[in-house]
């Protein structure tokens, strides 16, 4: 059996300019990767993230050694199935670039579901039943834009929002989004904006607006200062900049109560499933969240769902036009029982 293997760069537009406390985007390039056997195509993409070191340029630049690494493992059909043994020689072929290795790892995993003909929840025995609504991120902007973008996420019908902070109008931001939106669960994340006492004394305030947790309020470089956070805080406290790998997990299990693990931080899936376990044996409850992706790879972390206690898995919907399909998201759900295709379900349209 003969691997072709390939991989290409989109730019993706944004439907909004996305804005947190490190800057504004309004295109995403990501890097699709395709692995095709005789019989079935395995689809994956890299979102690489900047401040984790990576670009698409470097995601171009070590691909062609990872998908070798695929092509050298997989001989024979059964070979596909040595997924544990693809991610564990892909990480010891590239140092870093998470985003790289998940792209061929949701790849990989796609074409094995693909060619069992089951959709990867079932691949990995999760009950589709057992999912969660995923939030809708409103990227900071003016007070009036971000009340806009809020009515209109309403009108959509989702029912949870993440609010980007980390200015120095937080608390005016969080009272107006409340007025419009009172009865939507609220999350809150300022992208280690804050200082650990103005942190304090902020989430004091915000904690009048019945919010379900507030995320990375401070750099991750201070570690101590997620601490300091920690034990003061009226409200949960979930860490994302600050676990980034596996090994961050027990780091940080006595300064947050929420593990905000990414596909594109952790480098592949298994390593996201083993993330989540670890997660949980350190007592913390757990959250999947993403970069502005396309389906080709957010399709993969909506598989993940069941294992969930949060889900922020709007990357495709923040695109302006999401050039490929994937688990359907009616209001928000995500609706593994109502995906009627093998993989992960994502597919160009
Ligand atoms: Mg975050």
């Amino acid at each position: 059996m003969v691997l072709e293997t390939s991989f290409e760069r989109h730019a993706l537009p944004l439907e909004y300019p996305f804005g947190i406390a490190r800057g504004t985007t309004t295109e995403r390039e990501v890097v699709t990767v395709r692995i095709e056997d005789d019989d079935a195509v395995g689809v994956g993409a890299a979102a690489p993230a900047s401040h984790y070191g990576e670009t698409v340029d470097t995601v171009t630049a070590v691909l062609p050694d990872l998908l070798a690494v695929v092509e050298d493992e997989v001989t024979d059909a059964d070979d596909l199935h040595r997924l544990e043994t693809v991610e564990r020689r892909m990480r010891e072929t590239v140092r870093g670039n998470p985003a790289a290795r998940c792209a061929v790892s949701i790849a990989c995993h796609d074409l094995v579901a693909k060619r069992l003909d089951v959709p990867l929840y079932r691949y990995w025995g999760l009950d589709p039943d057992r999912t969660l609504e995923t939030s809708y991120t409103i990227g900071l902007d003016d007070l009036e834009t971000m009340r806009e973008k809020t009515e209109t996420a309403l009108e959509r019908g989702y029912g949870t929002l993440k609010i980007k902070l980390g200015t120095d109008r937080d608390l005016e931001i969080v009272e107006t989004i409340r007025s419009v939106a009172p009865d939507v669960d609220l999350f809150v994340d300022a992208n280690e904006a804050w200082e650990p006492k103005e942190a304090v004394r902020k989430i004091d305030h915000l904690a009048e607006y019945d919010l379900s947790f507030v995320e990375q309020p401070v750099p991750a470089e201070n570690p101590e200062g997620l601490r300091f956070v920690y034990e003061r805080s009226p409200l949960p406290i979930a860490a994302d900049e600050s676990c980034v790998t596996l090994a961050d997990v027990p780091q940080v299990a006595d300064r947050c109560d929420i593990a905000n693990l990414k596909l594109m931080k952790c480098g592949g899936l298994r390593e996201a499933k083993r993330m989540i376990h670890a997660a949980r044996a350190h007592g913390l409850e757990v959250m999947l969240g993403c970069m502005t992706e396309s389906n080709a790879s957010i399709a993969a972390a909506c598989h993940l769902a069941p294992l969930l206690d949060y889900a922020d898995l709007d990357g495709s919907l923040l695109l302006a036009d999401d050039p490929y399909d994937g688990v359907p998201l009616p209001d928000g759900r995500i609706d593994l029982a109502g995906l009627e295709r093998s993989g992960t379900g994502a597919v160009r349209e």
